[in-house]
C-alpha cells in the first residue's frame, strides 16, 4: 500500500515536472511585460506578385491590436520608461527597419489613442533607402513625444558574421549617427536579422559599445522591472493571425500553444 502511494507521489512530481517543461498552461498566470515586434503596416500585405509579406500587417489589424491593449489597461511605454519601476501593466509596440508606412500608417493611430511606440533605425540608410523614413519625418515623429528611437544597425548586416572591428562600427557608429541628429542619448540596439544576428560575444559588444537594453526576435514575455542580464524578448503577430493568436502574444508571447 505504502508502495503505492509514493509511486503515486513520485508520478504527480514527474507529471508537474513535465508539463512546466513542456506545456505552456501556466503562462497565462504569468504577469509579464509583452512587447510587440513589428515591421512593415499597409494595407496590402501582399506583394505585386501575390506573394505574402508574412512580415506586413494592415493598418486595421494594428489598431485592432491597439484597441485590444487599451480595453485591457495596458500602459504603452517608450524607451525612456525601460528603467521605470512603478508604471503597472507596460505595453510596448516596437518597429523594426523605420519603413516609410510607420510613419503614413501608424503614426496616425498613435496620435488617435495618444499612444507610444518605439522604432529601430537602420541608421547608415534614412534618406537613402525609399522605402525607409526620412529624417524630417523621424523628427516629426520624436517631436510629437509619442515615438522614441533605437538603433537597428549601420547597414542592418549580420552582426554575428563580422569580425570585431566591423561589429563595433555598426553599433558604435549607427549609435553616434542617431545621436548626433537626434539630440539625445540612444539607450537600445535591436538585432538586424533576429536570433541568427546574436550571441553572447555580440551582446557583450553591444553593452560595450554604451547601450542599456538589447532587444532580440526571442519570443516569450519579459520580466518587470527588467533584469538587465536578459535580452529583450518580443512576440511577432502576423497579418494572417487571428484575434486569439493576438491575445495569446499578450499573455505568452507567442501565439501557438
Ligand atoms: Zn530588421
Amino acid at each position: 500500500m505504502q508502495i503505492i502511494f509514493i509511486a503515486a507521489i513520485l508520478l504527480g512530481i514527474i507529471f508537474i515536472a513535465f508539463s512546466i517543461r513542456f506545456t505552456w498552461w501556466w503562462r497565462p498566470f504569468y504577469n509579464g511585460f509583452a512587447v510587440f515586434m513589428y515591421h512593415h503596416v499597409r494595407p496590402a500585405y501582399q506583394n505585386k506578385r501575390g506573394e505574402d509579406l508574412s512580415f506586413a500587417i494592415t493598418p486595421e489589424t494594428f489598431e485592432e491590436h491597439v484597441k485590444y491593449l487599451i480595453t485591457k489597461g495596458y500602459n504603452f511605454i517608450g524607451l525612456e520608461d525601460l528603467s521605470s519601476n512603478n508604471i503597472k501593466k507596460p505595453a510596448m509596440l516596437t518597429f523594426d527597419d523605420g519603413y516609410v508606412d510607420n510613419y503614413k500608417f501608424v503614426f496616425p493611430i498613435l496620435k488617435k489613442y495618444n499612444i507610444k511606440a518605439v522604432i529601430f533605425l537602420i541608421a547608415g540608410k534614412i534618406g537613402i533607402d525609399p522605402e525607409l523614413m526620412t529624417w524630417e519625418q523621424v523628427y516629426e515623429m520624436q517631436n510629437s513625444g509619442l515615438v522614441s528611437f533605437g538603433s537597428h544597425g549601420l547597414t542592418h548586416a549580420n552582426i554575428r558574421r563580422m569580425e570585431a572591428s566591423s561589429a563595433i562600427k555598426e553599433l558604435k557608429e549607427s549609435k553616434h549617427i542617431l545621436e548626433t541628429k537626434l539630440g539625445h542619448s540612444i539607450s537600445a540596439f535591436c538585432y538586424p536579422l533576429g536570433a541568427g544576428g546574436t550571441d553572447e560575444r555580440v551582446r557583450k559588444l553591444v553593452f560595450d559599445a554604451g547601450y542599456l537594453f538589447d532587444f532580440s526576435t526571442r519570443r516569450g514575455l519579459n520580466p518587470w522591472p527588467l533584469k538587465s542580464d536578459r535580452t529583450i524578448y518580443r512576440a511577432f503577430p502576423r497579418g494572417k493571425e487571428t484575434k486569439l493568436d493576438f491575445i495569446l502574444q499578450t499573455h505568452l508571447g507567442r501565439s501557438k500553444l
